[in-house]
């Protein structure tokens, strides 16, 4: 018995080069396997183009791989990212969704471009298209060439000087409503479930529990409770909201690998720890009745 428990991990929520994280998907999974993480999502914002290879590899090497998207959408002049778990991810609408997401990010992109110049930074698109090796190009990929560049010390420094919300070089992207996310997902025959809700910019129990009222008719099935950047007084404000709305509670890293080095593949509750055990079967459960 013993060891049992902390051999097998789970984590839902990951990026690979198909979006902004920085290992491959086959590399994410070989990672996963190392740590002990048998049971796992790759979420890349936006795309489902690193899912193939997660699986193919998830196969060869015993990692159970779902099938799994962060989708960006739009929420009081912020951000809601919704997650998608097992959609079919040759979904036509899901796809078209996809491809309309990645058009705002290349019209976005030339604007940061133009901004970072403005402030006497010569960077140029190709570099940071470089920088990001997939289709999908995000504000991490700008931080990392600011970093090379020497002006930033990290990626962390170079979203606080330049790249987050109301700093010089933001510039607002297009993006679909949380209504639309939720139902893609869920036509696609995809659980969606709400993302990190902690970082959602006004995060009132009452706000919270209106935009959850909201979501559930147009298919919101969970929230992800166990999150690192998560205070324990979120996870269980959020775990209790699920259980009073009968939701799905998920919980992953979000790990980015050296985009977001504080996030450990694995490391999802507050202090490091794994995501409790039952997360695993009550998500095979949901995948098995939608
Ligand atoms: P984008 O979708 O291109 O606008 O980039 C959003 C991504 O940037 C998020 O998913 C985070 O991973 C990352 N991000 C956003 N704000 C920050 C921040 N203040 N520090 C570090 N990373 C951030
Ligand atoms: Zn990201
Ligand atoms: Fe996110
Ligand atoms: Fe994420």
């Amino acid at each position: 018995m013993v060891g049992v428990a902390f051999l097998r991990r789970i984590d839902l929520h990951t990026h690979s080069l198909a979006s902004d994280g920085s290992l491959s998907a086959e590399e994410l999974v070989m990672l996963a396997h190392r740590i002990g993480v048998d049971f796992m999502a790759l979420t890349d914002h936006d795309t489902v183009a690193g899912v193939p290879a997660a699986q193919a590899m998830g196969r060869k090497i015993g990692v159970k791989v779902i099938a799994g998207v962060e989708l960006s959408t739009e929420y009081n002049q912020g951000e809601l990212h919704v997650l998608g778990y097992n959609p079919d991810i040759n979904n036509l609408a899901l796809n078209e969704c996809l491809e309309k997401l990645l058009n705002y990010r290349h019209q976005r992109n030339p604007l940061i471009i133009e901004r970072l110049r403005q402030l006497g930074i010569p960077v140029t698109l190709a570099q940071v298209a470089r920088e990001a090796g997939g289709k999908v190009i995000g504000r991490p990929h700008f931080a990392r060439v600011l970093v090379k560049m020497g002006v930033a010390a990290s990626v962390a420094e170079a979203f606080e000087k330049f790249l987050a919300v109301g700093r010089p070089a933001y510039v607002k992207k297009d993006k679909v409503s949380p209504e639309e996310g939720v139902k893609l997902i869920r036509e696609a025959g995809g659980i969606p479930v709400i993302a990190h809700p902690g970082h959602l910019p006004v995060i009132g129990s009452a706000e919270l529990t209106a935009l959850i009222s909201r979501l559930i008719p147009f298919g919101l099935l969970g929230i992800e409770a166990y999150y690192p950047e998560h205070s324990w007084t979120n996870v269980r404000r959020f775990v209790r909201l699920a259980a009073e709305f009968g939701l799905l509670v998920t919980g992953g890293s979000d790990f980015h690998g050296i985009s977001k080095p504080q996030n450990r593949l694995g490391q999802v509750l507050p202090d490091g720890g794994p995501v409790p055990e039952g997360v695993r079967a009550s998500l095979e459960e949901w995948i098995n009745l939608v």
